[in-house]
């Protein structure tokens, strides 16, 4: 059985054997023999595919005509710091704070607890720099207490808790604000919308920085503030919010839920979910230009980093810096290191220009295969239902 069907997830039970194929995004319950096999094959090849490219982690990300492109972590806890060295990346561009307290499953971990931990994080990241979000509570991470609602996609998420619940975010911050002075830290603000968020973040933030010195302990008081564009908002408004802010982050798996008003965990509607779609590509190039005209740094930590196609179209409208989980980094610096800027120029006019994703990603598969990065074996090896 595969494709779509109601809820994948629920026929699977202990016992039951499933093969998933993570690039087609599909999912095959109880697969035959000759089925299984290929898939074994398969991940073979990926795995062997994952080992060669080991010879890029200390290598640039850098195109061939000299284009410098930034290679950041995405991590979710302070115990995979060792993997920023193991596949080279250059710092962390997301790390997801809630995640600790999601483990913990309790709404608020000490300031201590928190500093111990964010403290680990910018030590293990050296040289580079920390990019701390903060709280992206709501939506699909949700506390055990937390009360039911409708959409929650749409409801208390991100900083519309933070800014209700100071009594966890002021903790948050003195822990991030204690430990900025060990190591270059930058503050991240998730599920932001509108303008006056960013700035009442601000005077709580400044209120926390007086606290800090009226007992003088220590921190880094031009602390880098950004914001996550992954509302349709801001990536439309994004002249106003760079004058707002420090740098941008592009969150691209939110940014394509709201946009394509497709919900990122729904399988019933997963092949509406096109994260190269042309609407999220324009509000890309929105994001960039802006923060071009305003002179502030554009960083795009969604799972888009990790879709090999959409790379040289990254890099073309503009992205400074691509963020994903450290395992893929080597792979998106085999595309970065294969292609020309002005290629990727070409790609990004033409990716905007495309009537559809489905088009869009043939197009810049055969770009990958000819370019020597391509993952054809993966997507199409002569077996195209399975
Ligand atoms: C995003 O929305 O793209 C993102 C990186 O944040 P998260 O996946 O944690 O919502
Ligand atoms: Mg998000």
């Amino acid at each position: 059985m595969s494709g779509k069907v109601e809820n994948t997830v629920s026929l699977l039970c202990v016992g039951i054997i499933a093969a998933a194929h993570g690039i087609r995004g599909q999912v095959i319950i109880n697969p035959s023999e000759t089925t299984l096999d290929r898939y074994k094959t398969r991940q073979e090849r990926y795995k062997r595919l994952i080992q060669e490219d080991k010879h890029l982690v200390p290598l640039p990300g850098e195109t061939i005509d000299g284009h410098r492109v930034g290679l950041e972590a995405n991590l979710d806890l302070r115990e995979e710091i060792d993997l920023l060295k193991e596949y080279g990346a250059e710092g962390v561009g997301l790390f997801r704070t809630e995640m600790l307290l999601l483990m913990e499953g309790r709404i608020s971990v000490s300031e201590d607890r928190q500093f111990e931990v964010y403290q680990k994080v910018i030590e293990g990241a050296l040289p580079g720099t920390t990019t701390f979000r903060i709280l992206d509570l709501g939506g699909d991470k949700m506390l055990p207490m937390a009360h039911r609602e409708h959409n929650p996609f749409l409801g208390w998420r991100g900083i519309r808790v933070m800014l209700d619940k100071t009594e966890i975010l002021r903790p948050q911050l003195r822990a991030i604000l204690r430990a900025s002075v060990l190591g270059p830290a930058r503050i991240l603000l998730p599920m932001v919308t509108d303008v006056s968020e960013i700035r009442k973040f601000k005077e709580i933030l400044n209120e926390v920085m007086q606290s800090l010195e009226q007992e003088d302990i220590s921190f880094d008081k031009f602390i880098p503030i950004g914001v996550m564009v992954e509302v349709p908002a801001v990536a439309l408004m994004a002249d106003r919010f760079a004058k707002e802010v420090d740098f941008f982050s592009i969150g691209t798996n939110d940014l394509t839920q709201y946009v394509l008003a497709v919900d990122r965990g729904n399988d019933l509607v997963a092949e509406l979910y096109q994260d190269l779609h042309p609407a999220v590509l324009q509000l890309i190039k929105n994001t960039v230009d802006a923060a071009r005209r305003a002179g502030i740094p554009v960083s795009l930590c969604g799972e888009l980093a990790t879709n090999l196609r959409a790379v040289p179209v990254l890099i073309g409208l503009g992205v400074d810096t691509l963020s994903a989980s450290p395992v893929y980094l080597p792979a998106i610096k085999r595309v970065v290191r294969a292609m020309k800027l002005t290629e990727g120029r070409r790609l990004a006019k033409m990716a905007l220009k495309s009537d559809n994703a489905a088009d869009l990603g043939n197009m810049l598969d055969r770009w990958l295969d000819e370019h020597g990065c391509g993952l054809s074996f993966f997507l199409d090896d002569g077996n195209a239902s399975d």
